[in-house]
Formats: C-alpha cells, sequence, structure tokens
C-alpha cells in the first residue's frame, strides 16, 4: 500500500485539517510555504495522467477542497498556488495524485 493511503487508513500519522467520504487535506511534513497542505483523493490514482473523464467529479471535489484550504489556513484573499507535480521533470515522489496548496507569502514564477 503506498504512502498516502496509509495516512488515509490513519496508518501513519498527519496533520489533517479536513476530511470527507472522498478527500483528505493534511499538512505536508516538509512545508514549502508558511502554507502547503496537501489534498488526496482517499481512493488510489497514481497520478494526473491515469485520470479520465470518470474522474471528473472527484477532481472537481480536489480543487473545490482546495479553495477551503486557502479560506481555512487565511490565504485565500493574499493568493496562493495550487500544483499537481506530475512524472519525473516535475518531481513527482509520492505516487498517489495530490494537489499541493501553497500560500502565505509571495510565490515567485515561473517555477525553477
Ligand atoms: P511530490 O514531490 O510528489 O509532488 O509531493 C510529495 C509531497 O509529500 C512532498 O512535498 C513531501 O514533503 C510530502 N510528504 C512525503 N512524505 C510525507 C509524509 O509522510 N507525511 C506528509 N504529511 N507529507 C509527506
Ligand atoms: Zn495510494
Amino acid at each position: 500500500m503506498c504512502l498516502f493511503c496509509k495516512i488515509v487508513k490513519k496508518e501513519v500519522p498527519a496533520k489533517v485539517l479536513f476530511e470527507d467520504d472522498d478527500v483528505l487535506a493534511f499538512h505536508d511534513i516538509n512545508p514549502g510555504a508558511p502554507t502547503h497542505v496537501l489534498v488526496i483523493p482517499k481512493r488510489h490514482v497514481v497520478s494526473l495522467n491515469e485520470v479520465g473523464v470518470a474522474d471528473a467529479e472527484l477532481l472537481g471535489k480536489l480543487v473545490i477542497a482546495g479553495r477551503r484550504v486557502a479560506e481555512e489556513t487565511k490565504i485565500a484573499e493574499g493568493g496562493y498556488r495550487v500544483v499537481f507535480n506530475t512524472g519525473p521533470h516535475a518531481g513527482q515522489s509520492v505516487f498517489h495524485v495530490h494537489m499541493h496548496v501553497l500560500g502565505g507569502r509571495a510565490l515567485s514564477w515561473p517555477p525553477g
């Protein structure tokens, strides 16, 4: 079972912000910004490369959960970024699809 599936099952501890039947939002263990939260589907999906139209509702729920993260961590007004690192060039290191929500400081663009 993958690391994030273990976090879903509470076999690995995490600082959970909120969850529902479909998604889980928890703080990144190695934050890259004052707010750095990961939003994942509870169902195991490897990466964005594996999703299709059948996953449209789930992906919509992830993005809407990202908005809730921004509101609850009070970064919505200041601005924030949501990122799906996908594959080697993006440095994906955990192969259970996850959306980073980053904010709380000015973020440079484009990424390095
Ligand atoms: P990726 O590099 O795949 O886009 O992002 C994986 C993220 O998961 C990284 O930002 C990393 O810090 C985070 N991460 C890795 N292991 C753990 C863990 O055990 N707990 C939590 N909360 N985050 C983790
Ligand atoms: Zn998984």
